[in-house]
């Protein structure tokens, strides 16, 4: 037992109305080679949120305990993923010293980090705050959390970019914020397929706003219920059947929760052809349909003027 250790203990009889506090801080303090010092890395694009809470975890404490014990004064309330944590700069210098891993690495990891200022003019301060939808983080693969945190849990959430929407290695993906654990992808091969594609979309220097055309697209297909409807109802009558969350998360259907995942190949294959699109000048519209509808596997895409897909040729073509 290290001499932190005992005076904490002391501590601990003397003041029964903070025990835990008083042990948080001494072991946080204690010198690196200490035994019972804990190496908790972060996953890539992890919320800050969501990385102090394993941090916890693996400290057995609670979120405010550990960020007290790190001096870092918490204000609100909050919890995962409708909120996240806000550290100001000195708190972030004192979570890189707490987790002995680098600021600039901390902040390369936890995309809402945000490090910047004079850390000797703000106090060690974190407050949550709330998140709209489109800004709140989603379960990470679980099985690449286990693996990162030694077993030691399978729950994390990551502000995942677009193109990380299926963990190829373990055919995981969370396609909303709403789902509490993850979709397993298993039963429908062409998404791990889709995710490779993806990653090739991105050498392109048009893919940000291929992909954000392609997706409001293939969105409006599935909510009108167009060109692909048939295919897509089977890829989500795959998913159902293999993942009964699927059905039972109350808070929306399970046609729009697993959305962004059922329409995912359409919409990367739909990318990939706009990306390349100002390079073909010389096709019609009429051209570059049956062109997209053989990329799509369809036999060709009929189109009113009201199609989406045709009102965006018509109007950046001419
Ligand atoms: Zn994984």
């Amino acid at each position: 037992m290290t001499q932190t250790d005992v005076t904490a203990r002391a501590r601990t009889a003397s003041v029964p109305a903070q025990p835990s506090v008083v042990t948080a801080r001494a072991w946080l303090q204690a010198p690196p080679a200490a035994s019972g010092v804990l190496r908790v890395r972060p996953l890539p694009s992890e919320a800050t949120a969501s990385y102090v809470q394993r941090l916890a975890t693996a400290y057995r404490l609670t979120l405010p305990q550990l960020l007290d014990g790190a001096g870092i004064t918490l204000t609100g309330h909050g919890t995962l993923p409708t909120a996240e944590l806000h550290l100001s700069p000195a708190a972030c210098h004192n979570l890189a010293a707490m987790t002995r891993i680098p600021l600039p690495h901390l902040a390369r990891a936890l995309p809402r980090l945000a490090p910047n200022g004079d850390v000797r003019r703000t106090a060690a301060a974190a407050r949550w705050k709330r998140l709209e939808a489109a800004q709140q983080p989603v379960r990470a693969c679980t099985l690449c959390t286990r693996h990162r945190n030694h077993n030691a849990t399978d729950t994390a959430w990551v502000h995942r970019p677009r193109h990380r929407l299926v963990c190829s290695r373990h055919h995981q993906a969370t396609p909303d914020p709403r789902l509490t654990s993850p979709i397993y992808t298993g039963a429908v091969p062409e998404l791990a397929a889709a995710s490779y594609a993806h990653q090739r979309l991105l050498r392109h220097p048009r893919a940000a706003t291929a992909w954000t055309t392609a997706r409001a697209i293939t969105t409006r297909w599935y909510d009108h219920q167009q060109h692909c409807t048939h295919r897509w109802h089977t890829r989500l009558t795959q998913l159902c059947a293999t993942n009964p969350h699927l059905t039972t998360t109350s808070s929306a259907s399970p046609a729009l929760l697993a959305r962004d995942l059922v329409t995912y190949p359409e919409t990367v294959a739909l990318a990939r052809t706009l990306a390349v699109l100002p390079h073909q000048p010389h096709r019609t519209t009429d051209d570059v349909l049956s062109l997209i509808a053989h990329r799509l596997a369809l036999p060709r895409l009929d189109s009113n003027t009201n199609d989406p897909l045709r009102a965006f040729l018509t109007h950046t073509r001419h």
